[in-house]
C-alpha cells in the first residue's frame, strides 16, 4: 500500500528539528529508521502531514562512556542502529546485554535501519528495547523547546504506543549505568520464527554476593500493555540463594503481573506460561554469567 502524501523535512540539528516540531504541531512525526512508522503509514494507522527526518543529525548518533562518582554511564545516541549496538566493542565490554539482545530483533535489513530511539519512542509493548531498558535502569534524555529533561525507563512507558514524550520533544539519548563487574545478564525471547516479535520475553540483570542474590532486575516483553518490570519477582530473589525454589517463586510472581492479549501467537494462558518460562531461562543464564 502507498502512504498518504506528506511534506518532508530534513533538519541538520536537534534545535532545528525541535523548531519544526513546535511550528508544525500535531501534524508532524519524527522519522528515524522508518521500520515502524512507514508500515503504520502504509496501513493508514498514521497519516502525518509532515515527516521530520532526523537521520542527518550527527549529534544523535554514536555510543560513548561518561565517568561519574557513582560509576560509568554509557550514553547511546537515539539514532544508533541495532546493527551498531551489536557491533559496539564498548557495549560488549560495559553493557553486554545491549550488544547481545538486539541480535534477536527482526532481521538484518531492519537492524541496519531501525534505531534504539525509534524502538523505545514507538511505545510498542512488543518491542524488545523497553524491557531491556527497564532491566538496565536506563534513563532517557528528552529535548524540547523548554530544554532537556531526564525520564527513567520505569516512568516512560505509559500504555500501548503511549510514552512520556511530549509532542514537541525528541528522544535524544539513552543513558545506561554500566553494571558492576561480576553482574550477570540475559534476554530470553520466544518467537515463532526469525524476524518475529516476541510471544513472550524476559530480560534479567543479576548480581550474587557470597552465593545470595544482591541485585535483581526482571522485565517482560509483550505480555502486557507496556513492557513490565516484575518488582515482586525481584523481591522474591533478594537475599536468597538462587535455587530452583527461588526461580520458581520469581517466575510465578512475574506471571501474576502479566496481562497479555490473545492473538496469532497464542492465547492468554499460553503467553502467561511462556512469560514464566522465559523468566526461568533468563535467570539461569544470567546466574551462569555472574562472576
Ligand atoms: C519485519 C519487522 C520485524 C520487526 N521485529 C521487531 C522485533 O522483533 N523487536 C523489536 O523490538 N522491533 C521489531 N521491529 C520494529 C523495528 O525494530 C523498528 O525499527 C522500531 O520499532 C522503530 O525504530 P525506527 O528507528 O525504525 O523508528 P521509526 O519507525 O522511524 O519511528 C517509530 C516511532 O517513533 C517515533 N520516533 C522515532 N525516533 C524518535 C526520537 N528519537 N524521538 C522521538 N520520537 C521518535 C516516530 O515518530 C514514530 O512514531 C520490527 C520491524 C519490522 C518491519
Amino acid at each position: 500500500m502507498i502512504p498518504p502524501a506528506f511534506d518532508y523535512h530534513a533538519p541538520r540539528s536537534v534545535g532545528e528539528a525541535i523548531g519544526l516540531l513546535g511550528r508544525l504541531g500535531t501534524e508532524a512525526k519524527i522519522l528515524a529508521g522508518g521500520h515502524s512508522l512507514l508500515p503504520m503509514m502504509k496501513l493508514r494507522f498514521a497519516q502525518p502531514a509532515h515527516l521530520i527526518d532526523i537521520n542527518r543529525i550527527p549529534e544523535l548518533r554514536g555510543i560513548c562512556e561518561e565517568a561519574g562518582p557513582g560509576g560509568d554511564t554509557v550514553v547511546i545516541g537515539a539514532m544508533t542502529t541495532e546493527a551498531e549496538l551489536i557491533a559496539s566493542e564498548l557495549l560488549r565490554r560495559k553493557v553486554p546485554l545491549l550488544a547481545e539482545a538486539p541480535r534477536l530483533i527482526a532481521d538484518p535489513q531492519v537492524r541496519n535501519r531501525g534505531t534504539i530511539g525509534g524502538d523505545i519512542a514507538h511505545g510498542d509493548p512488543a518491542n524488545d528495547h523497553p524491557a531491556l531498558a527497564l532491566a538496565l535502569d536506563a534513563v532517557f534524555t528528552l529535548q524540547g523547546p523548554r530544554g532537556r529533561r531526564e525520564v527513567g525507563a520505569a516512568q516512560f512507558f505509559i500504555g500501548p504506543y503511549a510514552t512520556a514524550l511530549a509532542e514537541d520533544e525528541i528522544l535524544v539519548a539513552i543513558r545506561v549505568p554500566a553494571p558492576a563487574a561480576g553482574t550477570g545478564w540475559a534476554y530470553e525471547k520466544l518467537k515463532r520464527k526469525t524476524g518475529d516479535w516476541a510471544t513472550a520475553g524476559a530480560a534479567v540483570v543479576l548480581r550474587l554476593d557470597a552465593g545470595r542474590v544482591s541485585h535483581a532486575r526482571i522485565a517482560l516483553t509483550n505480555v502486557g500493555p507496556t513492557a513490565l518490570r516484575a518488582a515482586a519477582a525481584e523481591q522474591a530473589l533478594l537475599g536468597q540463594p538462587l535455587g530452583d525454589a527461588g526461580i520458581d517463586a520469581a517466575a510465578a510472581a512475574a506471571m501474576s503481573i502479566t496481562d497479555p492479549a490473545a492473538d496469532l501467537r497464542g492465547d492468554v494462558a499460553y503467553k502467561t506460561a511462556m512469560a514464566g518460562q522465559m523468566v526461568k531461562r533468563a535467570l539461569r543464564a544470567a546466574a551462569a554469567r555472574c562472576a
